[in-house]
């Protein structure tokens, strides 16, 4: 068989890891070495040289876009394609797992998905029902901290210091929580990973045979998983399979969420003879993108040290643009992308990158302006808009009645005259009684405790989900008096007419309503579109779970389809693996990139030294920076000095675009011109040591000014938020 196809193309040390004999294998190099096209290949030569059929290999990608793209590569170099082979993420594939051995698990049947939203809200009424002081446990940190442990792999048991009294308390959250999810049939994401690895340790038999069956364990962006995902591919490959890992230390970005870049060190303890291999070509960018990023994470310590050159051009210098304030900065981006556009018409080359999802508004607003197409993933994500998932609950519950995250959203959306009274004591009485929202309804009915109101509305209400699930049991459904057989896009349609959401969010005055129903259209759609995978056949899924499944697991990655020609817009931690041709580099200020908070510590800083890493090598030909000297955030005006980034790229490599110059007075300019001055009141005058207060940000005191006039600067240290730079004729600071 010819397979030269497999190795052509490849520099030698490609080839040396795509052909290499069994064993463990590292590969370890930096951004654009082609690691993601050494591991395809590798999954090619397994299969065609070595003969090892498509179901022996396990490969995962860091995202469901990632996996996607790595099977329609395969497709390319594969005979047969990717049929019978196992490509997802560890939820995705975690979550397959439990689908298939739910009995095994101990999980139910028809067990939800809970997304980190609807986790919130559970832990929120948890918090509650334990008498507990909200503010002393908020819901937030509990969850964050649940979902750490969950990550490290512990159960409330196995945690240590519990004795001390809040991590005592942070546990007895974690069992109540528990207990729920357990009784609501729900499964957090962390959950989805944790139940995988313990079915591994507990039933030996399900572990041997998926040892059996995945013998080849293929994992991209190794530096970003997490101790419970080590431990779970550990297990798995006991002592027969052979693990292929391919990763850089120096794109290791999700620290904040518990990965640990140590597993790439720990890899090579822990599988006895890995060998490492080093890819040293960088094949994505000019030589003058990558000179900028190497002397950026030169900056760092502790690194595992790699070299990465490249033979291509040198490209042109790396644009670097100093806008006035966030709005001229979307302007200066879009009007780049419309000049590129006009020149070479293809929108989705082009890609916005920033540190936080709410920057993207100001670069849509312009897009929309513009009527340029775009795609912003992550951030607005479709699946987690209020009216998606009002939808989506009603169908999660009609699935299966014991959910109680869906219950909750259901009951009062849109609304019955349900009051709050009656469902506190409903969530009393299901908590006293160990029993789901739903029992507690019909147990109340039965025992016709309920005032009469709320008692017919929670009756209609019982009603309208049992005849949902009556239509929708497609085969029984004829039994029934219930139309015969809906399809999935059907029965959402059905729901969302007879649940009364859609003349809910018709008659909504409280504005984008209108909006919310072309979503609720666009649910239909993407539910008419849908298809079932093999392997949620596989895993036993009728169509209604396997598209809520889908839902929940691919919330995060938002609703962009690869082949649409749209401007891409994401956070830098999803941009990783992918490449565009031309890439924005926007927001660049100290305390938004780097964030404030990671300024104070040197690991956080090196992490966000990382993100600008992985950042600029995201470019082949054209990288464009860019910072605002001013930007209203939550609601104030702030001055930002340019991030320390910038000044670490070497300045020879870069084309500053506008010398920093005032473009124009800005209104508040006004403010000090003196005589009637509108109504402002005089500034006070301006006294390093001087104690002030912020209508946001509480009291502090100043320690540093800068310029004059309205272009006068203050550093302000605040009690709580830290240091600041503001605005002085913005801030609307007081003296104390
Ligand atoms: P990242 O660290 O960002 O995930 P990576 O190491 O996974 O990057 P790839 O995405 O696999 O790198 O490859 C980067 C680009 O270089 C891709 O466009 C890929 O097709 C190309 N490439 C990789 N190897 C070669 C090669 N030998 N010849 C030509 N192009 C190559
Ligand atoms: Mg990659």
């Amino acid at each position: 068989m010819d397979v030269s196809h497999l190795l052509d193309g490849l520099n030698d040390a490609q080839r040396e890891a795509v052909s290499a004999p069994p064993g463990h294998y590292l590969i370890l190099a930096g951004a654009g070495s082609g690691k993601t096209r050494v591991l395809t290949h590798r999954i090619g030569w397994l299969t065609q040289v070595e003969g090892v059929p498509p179901w022996a290999i396990l490969s995962v990608t860091f995202t469901n876009k990632a996996a996607g793209e790595m099977r329609s590569r395969l497709d390319g170099i594969v005979p047969g394609g990717t049929q019978g082979l196992t490509v997802g993420t560890f939820h995705g594939i975690a979550h397959r797992l439990l689908r298939r051995h739910w009995r095994e698990a101990g999980l139910v049947e028809g067990f939800q998905i809970l997304d980190s939203d609807d986790q919130q809200r559970i832990i929120k009424r948890v918090v509650a029902g334990m008498g507990l002081d909200e503010a002393r446990f908020p819901p937030r940190q509990a969850a964050w901290q649940i979902n750490q442990w969950k990550d490290e792999g512990k159960r409330p048991d196995s945690i240590e210091h519990r004795d001390h009294p809040v991590t005592r308390t942070f546990v007895e959250i974690y069992k109540a929580y528990e207990q729920q999810c357990q009784r609501a049939g729900l499964v957090d994401f962390a959950e989805l990973l944790l139940r995988a690895h313990e079915l591994w340790l507990k039933d030996p038999y399900v572990l041997k045979h998926y040892q059996d069956r995945w013998r080849y364990l293929l994992i991209d962006e190794f530096q970003d998983t997490n101790t419970l995902q080590y431990a779970w591919i550990r297990v798995l490959a006991g002592s027969t399979g052979q693990v292929f890992v391919v990763g850089d230390d120096d794109q290791a970005i999700y620290g904040w969420r518990g990965a640990k870049v140590e597993n790439v060190q720990q890899f090579l303890r822990d599988f006895p003879g890995a060998k490492t291999i080093r890819l040293e070509q960088n094949y994505r960018s000019t030589s003058t993108i990558l000179k900028a990023a190497n002397a950026v994470i030169a900056r760092n310590g502790g690194r595992l040290g790699k070299q990465l050159w490249t033979d291509g051009d040198e490209g042109d210098r790396i644009a670097l643009y100093a806008a006035y304030n966030e709005q001229d900065e979307a302007r200066f981006v879009i009007e780049r992308i419309r000049e590129y556009i006009a020149e070479h018409g293809n929108a989705r080359d082009c890609a916005i990158l920033y540190r936080s999802n709410a920057q993207s508004r100001n670069f849509e607003e312009q897009l929309i302006q513009r009527n340029l197409p775009y795609r912003v993933y992550g951030g607005l994500r479709f699946f987690e808009r209020a009216e998606i998932k009002d939808a989506l609950a009603y169908l999660r519950l009609a699935s299966n009645r014991h959910d109680d995250a869906a219950f909750e959203r259901a009951v009062n959306t849109p609304t019955r005259g349900i009051g709050d009274r009656t469902l506190d004591e409903l969530r009393r009485r299901a908590r006293q009684d160990g029993s789901s929202m739903w029992e507690a309804v019909l147990n109340e009915i039965a025992m016709g405790s309920l005032a009469g109101r709320a008692k017919n509305a929670l009756r209609s209400f019982i009603a309208l989900i049992d005849e949902m699930h009556r239509t929708f049991r497609g085969g029984d459904a004829a039994a029934d008096d219930a139309p015969a057989g809906l399809d999935l896009a059907e029965q959402i349609e059905h729901a969302i007419t007879h649940t009364g959401l859609r003349d809910f969010y018709e008659n909504d005055k409280r504005g984008n309503g209108e909006a919310r129903v072309e979503n609720l259209d666009e649910l239909v759609n993407v539910a008419s579109r849908f298809e079932m995978t093999p392997e949620d056949t596989d895993a036993g899924l009728n169509e209604l779970s396997a598209f809520l499944s889908h839902a929940a697991l691919e919330a995060g990655e938002g609703q962009g389809e690869a082949w649409d020609d749209c401007v891409q817009l994401m956070t830098l931690h999803s941009a990783k693996g992918l490449e565009f041709p031309i890439v924005f580099l926007v927001g660049m200020e100290e305390g938004l990139f780097p964030s404030q908070r990671s300024t104070e510590e040197e690991n956080r800083l090196e992490e966000e030294r990382r993100l600008a890493y992985v950042g600029i090598t995201r470019a082949r030909q054209k990288l464009y920076v860019s910072h605002a000297e001013s930007r209203r955030m939550h609601g104030t005006e702030m001055l930002a000095r340019p991030s320390r980034f910038l000044g670490e790229i070497p300045p020879e490599l870069i084309d500053e675009l506008r010398p920093r110059v005032q473009v124009s007075r800005p209104a508040y300019a006004d403010r000090f011109a003196g005589g009637g001055g509108g109504g402002f009141e005089e500034p006070m005058p301006v006294k390093l040591g001087q104690r002030v207060s912020h209508p946001k940000f509480g009291e502090g005191t100043i320690v540093s000014a800068e310029g004059a006039g309205a272009h006068m600067r203050v550093q302000v240290n605040f009690e709580d938020e830290g240091s600041k730079w503001l605005v002085y004729a913005y801030a609307n600071l007081t003296a104390l």
